[in-house]
């Protein structure tokens, strides 16, 4: 199966008539994370979208922004990028390349098309000819960009793109959380962080089909209102470390393609089905949940539910996990931890064991201990000391 066979696939997967939902760079950096995950590959590769899949499920999630949070990010990153970008521009050089002139008069590319692949190919013109005029400054707004993942394309929109005058480009994040004193939260600027990595990577992707291929700088702008007013501030973030992991766990995602060949003849997550079809199905593609998945993926709530229900030790987290090896489930663990099963020689095995014996050694003494003196001492009260209820 292959191009448009795949396509029509992922549609069937998704539902008669219900849009595909674009993967932006926040989900691509999310499905990175999780790269064992085949669940949530498909569903990312065919468009689901997975909080209606989830309230549908009966598991809502907890993900979105509130309309207040979207409105007051819209009408930030419109004053940033005001003038022709003139602010943002202005950011862009003294933050990442004092050395080149100023940038007045800078390019600002009409990047409309028709569709993602019409946008996707009208961004790399305006690429090409940005580098091919080097020498001044160029404002990419909202281009499109795609990325190979798991075999299959998705469509990334960054908030801009910068070409400098020496031909190299950056990624520019504009985030409505408040910069103080000249930093942000680390979680936030992290998360801001990894995003502009599937940017650079979808940007490098761009830069290897031309010649001489243009630097992608790995240093983006992080832009943010300036303490608790709407004055845009910025700062550089090196995102080579996040580059390199989402690079390295993009590389590990099994092929969409195998997924949807592995899935049972007629499965469908559209959130129009009734409740029972849709667990059938999306159960029918294994999923490896984590604790991590709560602040990650909208379908949380009801993989948790069924690795719980499961007894699947995923859900203690990955590190503990890891350190059980072949031991998958609570039940395992404790009949190992008892003697019943698992082999003595297995480090884990052993190390239940010897916890398990302590554990019980442990009761037996504080069962025959004598209390603590003092501690259960109190003195009853002599009959008729204390006064009777009316
Ligand atoms: S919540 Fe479920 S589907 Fe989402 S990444 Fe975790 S295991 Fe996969």
């Amino acid at each position: 199966m292959r191009g448009t066979a795949l396509r029509q696939r992922l549609a069937e997967l998704r539902g008669p008539d219900v849009p595909a939902k674009a993967l932006d760079a926040r989900a691509l950096a999310a499905l990175a994370a999780n790269p064992g995950c085949k669940r949530r590959a498909i569903l990312d590769g065919a468009g689901v979208d997975k909080a209606a899949l989830a309230g549908a499920l009966g598991s809502p999630s907890a993900f979105g922004q509130s309309q207040f949070a979207l409105t007051r990010g819209n009408a930030f990153e419109a004053k940033v990028k005001a003038d022709g970008g003139a602010e943002l521009l202005r950011l862009v050089h003294e933050r990442l390349d004092p050395a080149a002139r100023p940038p007045v008069d800078a390019a600002v590319p009409e990047l409309s098309a028709i569709g993602p692949e019409g946008r996707t190919a009208r961004t790399a013109l305006a690429l090409r000819e940005a580098t091919a005029a080097a020498g001044g400054w160029t404002l990419l707004d909202h281009p499109m960009l795609a990325l190979d993942v798991a075999g299959s394309a998705a469509f990334l929109e960054p908030d801009a793109v910068v070409v400098h005058p020496d031909g190299s480009w950056t990624v520019v994040e504009i985030k409505s959380f408040p910069m103080l004193d000249g930093s942000a939260d680390p979680a936030k600027v992290g998360a801001a962080a990894r995003q502009a990595a599937v940017y650079v990577l979808a940007l490098e992707e761009v830069a290897a089909r031309l010649d001489p291929a243009p630097r992608v700088r790995h240093r983006v702008l992080l832009v943010c209102p300036k303490d608790f007013s709407n004055l845009p501030t910025a700062s550089a973030v090196d995102v080579r470390k996040q580059r390199a992991v989402t690079s390295r766990q993009l590389a590990r995602l099994t092929r969409i393609q195998d997924i949807a060949d592995a899935l049972p003849e007629g499965a469908c997550f559209s959130p129009e089905l009734p409740a029972e079809q849709l667990t059938a199905a999306v159960e029918s593609v294994a999923a490896s949940y984590a604790p991590e998945c709560l602040a990650a993926c909208e379908l949380a709530f009801h993989c948790r539910d069924r690795s719980r229900a499961a007894g699947a030790v995923t859900s203690l987290g990955r590190s503990v996990r890891a350190e059980l090896g072949a031991l998958t489930t609570v039940e395992d663990v404790l009949a190992a931890a008892r003697g019943e099963t698992g082999d003595p020689r297995d480090p884990a095995v052993a190390a239940l064991r010897r916890a398990a014996g302590l554990r019980a050694e442990a009761l037996e003494a504080a069962a025959g201990a004598e209390p603590p003196a003092g501690l259960w001492s109190v003195p009853t009260p002599a009959a008729g000391a204390v006064p009777a209820c009316r």
